[in-house]
């Protein structure tokens, strides 16, 4: 099936229109007509070789929201007409440990990724900017009903990086957590943190989007930029979530992790972001990461944020307007996540 898309022809280039293949429905697959897609960080990282080479033509896009328009003869999670979800992964071993755990992300084989990836048939995926995927039931997402479709699209993978680590480290009652940058991973942590009930203090380069950020959910807003924060802030928090897409100076926010504290990054810049074990010594403190979560944790974030009525804060445009997207979100001018109406694909 040839399907409309826009892809990356190559490293830095801007994205243009393009048609792919997308295979046969096999027995366990399902056809999704893709009404969404939106616009990640990671989608910049990738199409401008950030990580490394890339198959080019690339089509972006891991957070994927349409309605099921076929399925296989092996199906029976999800139904034509369904709403369905697609986050940054589309298949796995399903055999391995990590994958028996749930931890499908972490899979030994290599998870194989939306786009950009080689498939377990050795053809190569390609993402959400498009008209149709065709992906394994058992990488598709049931969207609940409460959910504006397109506000649902980011929770596919901005929703469940945070959601993930938040639940992992505790995040609720009684626990200080600091969410590092208020671009699209940032306030999805801030409105899945303020819900499960965390004080959660927001730390932005500047003071520009604090109205918005104290309305998401924040309970305290700094600037980043104010060398004062740092002295003010210091030892205050259980978890800080740092969402940046470029090198920080970690040490300088360990410092503000509480005995006992961990700083989970979730950004991934291109750089090493360097440590300075005294920053982890004096305070027991922890420095880890974490990538996206798994598909039966992937559902269970869509099913918090419908019961807890969140969802992204979205701002909706065409496909012919991704590459002045991309800008914007390099300048840090997102609010806060860009997502594609596909049926300007059409
Ligand atoms: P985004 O919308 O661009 O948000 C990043 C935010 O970081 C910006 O809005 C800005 O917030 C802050 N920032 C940007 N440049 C900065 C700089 N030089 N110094 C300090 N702060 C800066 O990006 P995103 O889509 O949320 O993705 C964020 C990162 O997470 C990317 O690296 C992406 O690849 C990665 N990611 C990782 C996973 C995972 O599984 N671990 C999943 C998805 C994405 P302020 O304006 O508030 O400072
Ligand atoms: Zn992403």
């Amino acid at each position: 099936m040839r399907v409309n898309a826009y892809a990356a022809p190559a490293a830095g280039e801007p994205l243009a229109p393009t048609t792919i293949e997308r295979r046969e429905v096999g027995a366990t697959d399902v056809l999704i007509a893709i009404e969404w897609a939106g616009i990640c960080h990671s989608d910049i990282h990738t199409v401008n070789g950030d990580w490394g080479p890339q198959p080019y033509p690339v089509v972006p896009g891991h957070e994927i929201v349409g309605t099921v328009a076929e399925v296989g003869p092996d199906v029976t999670t999800h139904r034509v007409g369904d709403r369905v979800g697609v986050g940054c992964m589309v298949n796995s071993c399903g055999t391995c440990d990590n994958c028996r755990n749930g931890d499908e992300q972490y899979c030994r084989h290599g998870m194989v990724g939306t786009y950009a990836a080689t498939d377990r048939d050795g053809t190569t995926t390609q993402g959400g900017y498009s008209t149709h995927v065709v992906v394994d039931a058992g990488f598709v997402l049931s969207v609940p009903d409460g959910i504006d479709p397109a506000a649902a699209a980011p929770l596919l993978c901005a929703g469940i990086t945070t959601y993930s680590p938040l639940r992992r480290w505790n995040a609720g009652p009684g626990k200080k957590v600091a969410v590092v940058g208020l671009g699209g991973l940032g306030h999805m942590a801030v409105k899945i943190a303020h819900a499960m009930g965390a004080e959660v203090t927001v730390l932005s380069q500047s003071l520009k989007k604090q109205e918005d950020g104290l309305r998401l959910g924040a309970d305290h807003y700094f600037a980043t930029s104010d060398p004062g924060t740092f002295d003010a802030l210091a030892g205050s928090f259980d978890l800080i979530v740092n969402t940046v897409s470029a090198s920080i100076d970690v040490n300088a926010y360990l410092g503000l992790l509480a005995v006992d504290g961990t700083l989970v990054n979730v950004g991934a810049p291109p750089e090493p972001l360097p440590v300075n074990a005294m920053a982890l010594i004096g305070g027991r403190r922890s420095f880890a990461g974490s990538m996206i979560g798994g598909i039966a944790e992937t559902q269970e974030m869509l099913d918090f944020c419908a019961e807890h009525g969140i969802a992204a804060e979205v701002e909706v445009i065409p496909a012919d307007r991704v590459n002045e997207a991309y800008e914007r979100v390099l300048a840090s001018d997102v609010r806060y996540r860009f997502v594609i109406d596909a049926s300007t694909l059409a």
